[in-house]
């Protein structure tokens, strides 16, 4: 009974190891941050713009997350889909 016990801790103790490493190695905002950083350009849909995260106006329009370079244009892509058929 107490070898079972052992074991029962062994085998518990061997899978907080494996989930401490496996979640060590990926941290999920450490990952999230780095591919920002790398390339997080967005297309403006109204005038073309190319502008980063940080700097976007983002808009949550049909449920879809657009980026705009200013309000303005964001007002006017909001104009064009309450003009959509
Ligand atoms: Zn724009």
């Amino acid at each position: 009974m107490i070898r079972m016990l052992m074991w029962l801790l062994l085998i518990y103790i061997g899978y907080r190891v494996v989930i401490a490493l496996t979640t060590g190695k990926k941290p999920a905002a450490g990952n999230r941050d780095a591919a920002s950083d790398a390339a997080a350009t967005y297309q403006d849909p109204v005038c073309g713009m190319y502008v980063s995260e940080e700097d976007a106006v983002i808009g949550k329009l049909e449920g879809q997350r657009h980026y705009f370079c200013s309000m303005a244009c964001l007002e006017k892509f909001r104009e064009q889909l309450d003009h959509k058929p």
